[in-house]
């Protein structure tokens, strides 16, 4: 495998800062395109992933899973990509391309398990993925996505997780005219949730934790905004179709259970705390609803969310920053200071 050296941000251990690291990328084979990553957003996960949370960390870790940037080289038998495009690349780098699954476009379900762009078994050159914190991504055609021209480039990267991973569930969940959905946590998933629901013409309850985010709650497109520690506000809330939990941390799902519909009221959880989260069953046999979870979504999806992002005139709130800037930014997105999503200007590695 022929691989080149290139310049990336990342960490060696557990208790380090991210640091300028170089490693190897793979040179494109055939059915490869070569990306000059331009934006790159900061996920909750990848924070998760730095500090080994989920203790499946490999170090060094180079995080970065919604990329944006611009087709530099092309191999041989690409027939989607020129150089010069625009191109991004979500979590998904692979997938085994012959399950059902994979048949069906919902990779992120691959039954061979799917190659997550960073901190993934690397099948082609070996060793860990590395993510797009880094100069450039080299990626199966297959796994890559068309950016929209309408949409703003930097912000157009948090669209490929935060985006994907809160549409899938409002689309699957048939969010609509005359559904209540409800939303946990206004971070980068719970924001964009909030405006692809209303987009989709369902009417949209938030709880949060920060009183502070109110405002903007309603400026996003909320209709309601729940202080989610205030068991008043919490009772009072009229009874939801769908409540898609957003959260990072540990918090208690029964009080949201207790504010789903009857017959058919469903919870669906994307974030994904480290803490395992109790649920007491009378809660889900009462009243006959669901718990369920929900990882990002397939390529085919990804595309979709792109496309309907830019024909809803749908962008993520951003904050720009430059690679020097990312510990800070790590720090903050761990105490909820974020608004509401960090996007790193990869020019300036
Ligand atoms: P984020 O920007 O940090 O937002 C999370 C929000 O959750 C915070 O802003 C805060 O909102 C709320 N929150 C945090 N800790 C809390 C606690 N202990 N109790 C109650 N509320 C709390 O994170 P994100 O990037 O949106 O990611 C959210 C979660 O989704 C992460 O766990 C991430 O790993 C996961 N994720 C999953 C998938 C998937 O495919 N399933 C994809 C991407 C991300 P308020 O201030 O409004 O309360
Ligand atoms: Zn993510
Ligand atoms: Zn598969």
């Amino acid at each position: 495998m022929q691989t080149k050296e290139i310049k990336a941000f990342g960490t060696q251990a557990v208790d380090k800062q991210l640091e300028q690291l170089t490693i190897n990328r793979r040179t494109v084979r055939p059915h490869d395109v070569e990306i000059e990553i331009l934006y790159c957003g900061i996920c909750h996960s990848d924070l998760h992933s730095v500090r080994n949370e989920w203790g499946n960390t490999v170090y060094p870790v180079v995080p970065g899973h919604e990329i944006v940037g611009k087709i530099i080289r092309v191999g041989a038998h690409v027939t989607k990509f020129s150089i010069g495009d625009l191109a991004a690349v979500g979590c998904i780098a692979d997938s085994c391309r012959c399950c059902d699954a994979c048949g069906k476009g919902e990779e992120q379900l691959c039954e061979n398990g799917w190659t997550c762009v960073t901190n993934s078994p690397d099948k082609i050159s070996g060793g860990m993925t590395y993510g797009g914190f880094s100069e450039n991504s080299v990626v199966d055609e297959n796994y890559v996505l068309h950016v929209p021209e309408k949409l703003d480039l930097a912000s157009a990267a948090p669209i490929l997780c935060a985006g994907i991973t809160v549409y899938s569930p409002l689309k699957r969940g048939n969010a609509g005219a005359g559904k209540r959905v409800g939303i946990i946590g206004i971070g980068g998933l719970g924001h964009m949730a909030i405006k692809i629901a209303k987009a989709m013409g369902a009417t949209v309850a938030v709880f949060s934790t920060s009183a502070k985010k109110a405002e903007d709650a309603k400026r996003l497109g909320a209709d309601e905004f729940i202080l989610s520690d205030d068991e008043t506000q919490i009772r009072g809330t009229s009874k939801l179709d769908m409540i898609l939990d957003t959260v990072s941390g540990y918090h208690d799902v029964n009080r949201y259970l207790n504010l789903l519909k009857t017959d058919g009221g469903t919870l669906v959880i994307v974030g994904l705390p480290a803490e395992p989260l109790p649920v007491n069953a009378f809660n889900l046999v009462n009243g006959r609803k669901s718990f369920s979870g929900l990882i990002i979504g397939g390529i085919r999806e990804t595309q979709e969310v792109l496309d309907f992002c830019a024909e809803h005139n749908i962008a993520p709130d951003i904050e720009l920053i430059n690679v020097a800037d990312i510990n800070v930014a790590f720090d903050r997105l761990q105490k909820g200071d974020v608004k509401y999503r960090f996007v790193v200007d990869m020019k300036s590695i």
